[in-house]
């Protein structure tokens, strides 16, 4: 597929297989901007990145044959702090993708009011193709190629897609070893030994099971009699399911790359072991009955929670969705038109930028935690990450009841406000 850059994008495209995540991200932005009292030249402002790095990344094989990869990082926006957000590896990545997903790393930051901007990288790669020595040989060369860009003052980059707290591990030991300074602050979503946080890991799907749990108490169903359905069950799925089940709600369907599993009295998810744990235990798990990860979508249950990749719930499917809610745990899950038919069903949307916040929030605990080298205890980031969701969730709540918006419109009012009271506050530079 050809590659489109950022200026070429057309927001009023309307063919969906091809909905870019910076398309998305410019028609929420656009629809968010005619709730808000903004300035039109801030708005403007907000549909640009600040600036896209786009570097060459050599790779010896194992074999011994050079392989030149893309990587990039996409800056959207530092105006509250430094920018924020994932590096992922996977085939797809694009400028486009990138910039996208750093324009809603902006908006996640602002949702939780953590002082952040937003950013978002990666490079175009398959993980599964690359063992484990090649992945390191990459990520240091990356990091090296993104030295000057990154920082723990400038641009911090996180897990996401394809990396985990290895990956960062090794992003760091780079990054600290040409500064000449062990600067575990370049990066989070490291292990704990070296400056990572306790409870970063599991932080994105245990927020995404927090909000899930405040979404069923504000429309009075009881979280007994809640039945959920989550797509993926790799970090963000397998701790959002996990926590949900023991906080009594009925998972009855998860699902990995290779199909669902349904169980309609429920599953007990403890015993079903994430993709990433023991790949294949998904599919492979004995329930009574299996699904396609597309039909998985359209089980009658409460709760959808989709949690593996971006554009699953399209203009193709969103009709036959039977869930009463549906909770964003992946970045992206839900198209813009599919947006639209769910506001027409009168299907809650909660968005990805507020449910899956936890990740960053807890990056934001490990930030401090780097700066201030002290860790915090396990018990410390539950509590504090269970009042900063209820804080995010009762801003956005308030805009819900008091404009008789959306979910997404109102947690994007509550995002572009503070971004944009802050460009307006600070004002253009010269
Ligand atoms: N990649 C995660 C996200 O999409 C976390 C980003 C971070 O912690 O900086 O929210």
């Amino acid at each position: 597929m050809a590659q489109t850059t950022s200026e070429s994008v057309d927001e009023t495209e309307t063919n969906e297989t091809t909905e870019s995540a910076l398309t998305t991200a410019r028609r929420q932005l656009k629809r968010a901007a005619t709730h808000v009292d903004v300035d039109s030249g801030v708005v403007e402002r907000l549909k640009h990145p600040t600036k896209v790095q786009r570097v060459s990344v050599p790779l010896k094989r194992d074999d011994g044959e050079l392989e030149v990869l893309t990587g990039f990082r996409a800056q959207h926006d530092d105006v509250r702090g430094p920018y924020k957000g994932g590096l992922r590896y996977h085939p797809e990545v694009n400028a486009d993708e990138c910039i996208g997903l750093s324009m809603w790393m902006t908006w996640k930051c602002a949702v939780m009011d953590i002082p952040f901007g937003g950013g978002k990288g990666g490079i175009a790669v398959d993980p599964k193709s690359l063992s484990d020595e090649e992945k390191e040989r990459l990520t240091r060369r990356f990091a090296e190629e993104l030295r000057d860009v990154v920082g723990p003052k400038q641009d911090v980059p996180a897990p996401d897609m394809g990396t985990d707290a290895q990956t960062m591990a090794w992003f760091m030991d780079a990054y600290s070893m040409q500064r000449g300074e062990t600067t575990p602050g370049v990066v989070t979503g490291k292990p704990p030994v070296i400056g990572g946080s306790y409870g970063r890991e599991e932080a994105p799907g245990r927020s995404v099971a927090i909000i899930t749990r405040e979404a069923i108490e504000y429309y009075d169903w009881g979280i007994e009699d809640t039945t959920v359905a989550v797509q993926g069950y790799g970090s963000v799925g397998a701790n959002a399911a996990r926590a949900l089940d023991e906080w009594g709600a009925d998972v009855v369907a998860v699902s990995d790359v290779d199909g669902a599993i349904y169980d309609p009295n429920g599953l007990d998810t403890k015993d079903v072991m994430g993709h990433e744990e023991r790949p294949g235990m998904v599919s492979g798990y004995d329930a009574p009955e299996t699904r396609s990860n597309e039909e998985l979508l359209e089980l009658d249950v409460d709760v959808l929670v989709p949690a593996a990749v971006g554009n699953v719930l399209t203009a193709d499917n969103a009709d036959d969705v039977q869930a009463n809610l549906v909770v964003e745990g992946a970045n992206g899950p839900t198209t813009f038109a599919a947006d639209t038919i769910f506001e027409e069903r009168g299907i809650p949307v909660v968005p990805d930028i507020l449910a899956n916040a936890g990740g960053v929030t807890v990056s934001y605990f490990e930030w401090l935690q780097d700066i201030n080298r002290r860790q915090w205890s396990l018990d410390r980031v539950h509590d504090e990450l269970e009042s900063e969701m209820l804080q995010a969730w009762n801003a956005v709540r308030n805009e819900v009841e008091n404009r008789d918006v959306t979910w997404r419109d109102a947690a994007y009012i509550v995002a572009l406000t503070r971004v944009a009271t802050a460009k307006e506050t600070r004002g253009l530079w010269p």
